[in-house]
């Protein structure tokens, strides 16, 4: 697999974002295969219904773009399918699509939003995961574009190329993962299982409008315009790393990879295809405040003291807390809450922690960002 990076850099506007995509799929060899009779489906990051201002979901302009480089490539059946983390529904989906700018997009460009929630199952033989249940159109179709965003992750540091392919597990059964990997670790190696088995062909990284700070749901918007396009996803995921300036291997997706001996680790610069300003890092990036640097501390615990992991990491782990005074008591953190831990009262959630496995769906899903996440002081370096 081609392992290289391409870069580019584009002005926060639709034409020039349509021309920095077409730049970078026509220096991709995997964009050659595109044409006609060709099913494609587009896999954009729909975490929860967000307008694009607030970078939490994939960009229209970007998904535009990429709509129009593969029709002028010939590919007229074109389908954008994701499940952000509620109830896979038919009209939650419509909905996520009208609140995200996308569904304007594929009424402009011809191309259909799924909304027929269909699943089906494809095995993949990974190493934690053997099989997966999907969204139907991501096993049916030819050729996948990935298209993540450019986001801090509280759970896993980053949310990437490999990450991004969660959203491929319908709705709340995404939960389900949480509880049955909540170590970083494991999670991290079910969400590598997950890609070797989605296999998608192109991934193109949205980080025009980018997120820092408490993402993937409560983060900072951050104008980097930058795209980044690989075919391979360990190395598209380096890359993010690198712009972002976090140490890959501390993060459970890269760590896994490498360990499976998917990458290395960190990124080759001489991977990397752009011109000076593309390959540029971007300079103070604010992390996860959950981003310790040592995301994988098992790994580095004694042998003796790795029974006691367990309690150690309820005890020092950064953890949901809910902020009273802003919670409408909506209840979606206890939808999604893989464990059930979370209780409504009196119009307010509330937070058992003693089976908490600290996964942060709660965080990812709350719309007026009524939950941060917490450190033990003893962690806080600000
Ligand atoms: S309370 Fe939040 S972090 Fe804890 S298990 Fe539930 S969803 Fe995950
Ligand atoms: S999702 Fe947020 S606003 Fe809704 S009940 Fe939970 S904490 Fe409160």
């Amino acid at each position: 697999m081609d392992k290289r990076v391409f870069a580019g850099r584009t002005a926060f506007e639709p034409q020039a974002i349509e021309a920095a995509v077409e730049g970078l799929f026509a220096q991709l060899p995997a964009a050659g295969r595109l044409g006609p009779g060709v099913r494609v489906l587009i896999k954009p990051n729909l975490l929860s219904k967000n307008a694009p201002e607030k970078a939490v979901t994939t960009h229209p302009h970007v998904l535009r773009a990429v709509i129009l480089a593969v029709r002028r490539r010939g590919a007229t059946d074109i389908t954008v399918a994701d499940s952000p983390g509620g109830p896979y529904t038919p009209a939650a989906m419509r909905s996520v699509y009208e609140g995200c700018g996308l569904a304007a997009v594929c009424r402009e460009t011809g191309a259909a939003a799924y909304t027929a929630c269909e699943t089906t199952h494809k095995a993949g033989g990974g190493q934690l995961v053997k099989e997966f249940h999907l969204l139907k159109p991501v096993v049916e179709a030819d050729f996948i574009i990935n298209l993540p965003k450019l986001k801090t992750h509280v759970l896993t540091g980053f949310s990437g190329a490999v990450k991004n392919l969660l959203g491929c597990v319908p709705g709340l059964e995404k939960a389900e993962f949480h509880m049955r990997f909540p170590q970083r670790e494991h999670f991290g190696q079910m969400l590598v299982d997950l890609c070797e088995t989605v296999r998608p062909d192109i991934h193109l990284v949205d980080g025009v409008l980018a997120m820092e700070g408490e993402g993937p749901g409560s983060g900072t918007p951050r104008l980097v315009n930058l795209l980044l396009a690989g075919e391979d996803p360990y190395s598209v995921d380096l890359a993010i790393c690198r712009t972002m300036g976090l140490a890959p291997m501390d993060t459970p997706v890269m760590a896994a990879a490498h360990a499976q001996g998917l990458c290395a680790q960190a990124f080759d610069e001489a991977l990397l295809v752009g011109d000076t300003d593309a390959r540029r890092p971007e300079a103070g990036f604010v992390p996860a405040s959950s981003y310790t640097g040592n995301m994988n501390f098992s790994a580095r615990l004694p042998g003796f003291l790795k029974p006691l992991l367990p309690a150690f990491t309820q005890w020092a782990a950064p953890r949901p807390a809910v902020k009273k005074a802003l919670c409408i008591g909506c209840g979606k953190c206890a939808e999604i809450c893989p464990q059930q831990v979370i209780d409504m009262a009196d119009g307010k959630a509330h937070i058992r922690y003693k089976q908490c496995i600290r996964c942060f769906c709660c965080h990812e899903m709350c719309p007026v960002r009524a939950i941060e996440v917490r450190r033990n002081r003893l962690f806080r370096s600000r």
